[in-house]
């Protein structure tokens, strides 16, 4: 077996996810809406799974962490409270000819990436023409063109900052006019005024004849936490250090949602709120850190896959904060966060709703706002990275092709499918006998159609790890085959054995011993 391809695209993964019922845009027959999706059959299954690893290791391997399920309609205080409705912005801008709406900073990040192709396309150059002598570090560091390349993205970078730190919004618009950064589809420098927008969704809660409110769709899982601090510290009688786990729906009006799950306007998140004594935080920060990179790597996806990316500008609540990146079909891009937001949330609950949220310290004898350390992980943007991690087209032996999604066994949306050879002879009665058996314990799916190569495609295609095949020696012997998804071998095994082997090969427990 071959692989056909490495540059797995983003288009190759949106368009299987369809086919095969992974993913598709949210009410279609309608052209869809902008960055909304549903799973479909096989997409539930993956996301579930992998919804069940992260509350294992995060909830049920840790006690000292509990869980929570939080509704989406808070009190709208809780959103002045958390900064969201003076500072949840992104800068805006529009284009008067094409009538088409920007990002500003997405627009400067752009030029910025195109400079950056310009200084790659040096150095491929000086590869080609140097050989192996060529170095590249060296070659960056003393090419006139390069270094005037490299100077111009600092130079951007530092002005691009300021603008955003300062919101000053007029020399961001300034800044896209200086560099001349034209419209992609107008192709004219006919720019709006930058405006601030704000991401949050809101509604009215009530009639109009109750005199309706106007509330927020939560646009993070995180307030609902430290709301709920101190009813879980005292119901669940917690002692410091103790987490808050919650994995729930969130909504962002991003003004410019792409690359398919990747940027959603309706999205999924997993996060843990850590409380800890102020002074710890650094420590724990380190820890989850730590913690967070194991637990994605244990997917087996591939370790070099991952990075940390540093925030060296913080947000004003946080002391510490990264991203650990993953490598998608389009590049290093955020999976998760962590940050080390200090006492900023709680204290800001405390200020508004005139309620204490404190921690009276046994030891110390006194009361104080515990601190925290957060982990938030985009449950779509996760299941972006297993699904392009596992598909691969495979050129075979026989000169035949097949697209296999090589999905960590447990994640599978489907573990078994169970195969009569022929639909006939008292083959399809004795392997729904199998089938009944396998359904207890595993999502199994039954296909007697078709040709069994065909049907092992199927299977292949939605990452089925192993295909049971029943034929006329069944009957005599009570035996099976097994045909294992990546390697395509088989072998017989007793129908006896059959539940205790597919369970040890599909088990979630043996990855979570890894994170123990
Ligand atoms: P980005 O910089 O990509 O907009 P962020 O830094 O605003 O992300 P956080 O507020 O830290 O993201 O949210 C935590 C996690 O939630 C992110 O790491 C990401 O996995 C996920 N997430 C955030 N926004 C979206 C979105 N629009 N669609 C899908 N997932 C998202």
């Amino acid at each position: 077996m071959a692989k056909i391809e490495d540059n797995v695209t983003l288009k190759n993964i949106t368009a299987h996810s369809k086919e095969y019922g992974f993913i598709f845009p949210s009410s279609e027959i309608y052209d869809g809406l902008s960055a909304a999706y549903d799973y479909g059959q096989n997409g539930v299954e993956l996301k579930n799974n992998i919804k069940q690893f992260w509350w294992k290791a995060m909830v049920q391997m840790n006690e000292n962490i509990v869980g929570l399920d939080a509704s989406i309609f808070m009190h709208p205080t809780t959103w002045k409270a958390s900064g969201h409705v003076d500072a949840f912005n992104d800068p805006m801008i529009d284009n008067k000819d094409s009538k088409k709406r920007y990002r500003a900073d997405n627009l400067i990040e752009d030029y910025i990436q195109k400079i950056e192709g310009k200084i790659n396309k040096e150095v491929t150059k000086a590869a080609k023409r140097f050989g192996d002598s060529f170095d590249e570090k060296q070659f960056k560091e003393t090419n006139p063109r390069v270094l005037q390349n490299q100077e111009k993205i600092d130079r951007i970078n530092a002005r691009l900052k300021k603008c955003m730190d300062e919101s000053d919004l007029g020399d961001l618009k300034a800044l896209i006019e200086d560099l001349g950064i034209a419209c992609p589809v107008s192709g004219t420098k006919n720019w709006t005024d930058v405006r601030q927008f704000n991401l949050m969704f809101s509604t009215e809660l009530g009639s109009l004849a109750e005199g309706a409110n106007k509330i927020y769709l939560r646009p993070e899982t995180a307030q609902g936490i430290f709301v709920n601090y101190l009813n879980v510290q005292k119901s669940g009688r917690m002692r410091l250090p103790f987490g808050i786990a919650q994995i729930g729906k969130a909504f962002r009006n991003e003004i410019i949602a792409r690359q398919f799950i990747f940027r959603m306007r309706e999205f999924e998140q997993m996060e843990m709120q850590f409380f800890v004594k102020p002074g710890e935080e650094l420590d724990w920060y380190e820890k989850w850190k730590t913690s967070r990179m194991k637990w994605h790597q244990a997917l087996g996806l591939g370790n070099e896959k991952y990075r940390f990316h540093d925030h060296l500008n913080l947000a004003h609540y946080a002391n510490a904060a990264c991203d650990i990146e993953f490598d998608f079909p389009m590049g290093f891009k955020e999976l998760e966060g962590v940050h080390s937001r200090t006492d900023f949330d709680l204290k800001a609950h405390e200020e508004h709703s005139g309620k204490k949220l404190q921690f009276f310290d046994p030891k110390e004898e006194k009361s104080y706002v515990p601190y925290v350390v957060e982990t938030s992980v985009g449950l779509d943007r996760l299941f972006l990275s297993v699904l392009s991690a596992a598909y691969t087209e495979e050129k075979l032996a026989d000169g035949s092709s097949r697209t296999v999604l090589k999905l960590p066994p447990f994640l599978a949306p489907v573990k078994v499918a169970v195969l009569p050879l022929v639909n006939k002879d008292g083959l399809p009665e004795k392997a729904r006998e199998i089938l009944a058996e396998l359904q207890l314990e595993f999502n199994t799916q039954y296909d007697p159609k078709d040709a069994i190569g065909r049907r092992y495609r199927r299977q292949d295609a939605i990452g089925t790890p192993f295909c049971v095949t029943i034929d006329n020696d069944t009957l005599a012997d009570n035996t099976v085959t097994i045909r294992e998804r990546d390697s395509m071998e088989q072998k017989r095994v007793s129908v006896d054995e059959l539940v205790a082997t597919l369970r040890e090969a599909v088990s979630m427990t043996k990855l979570l011993k890894q994170l123990v």
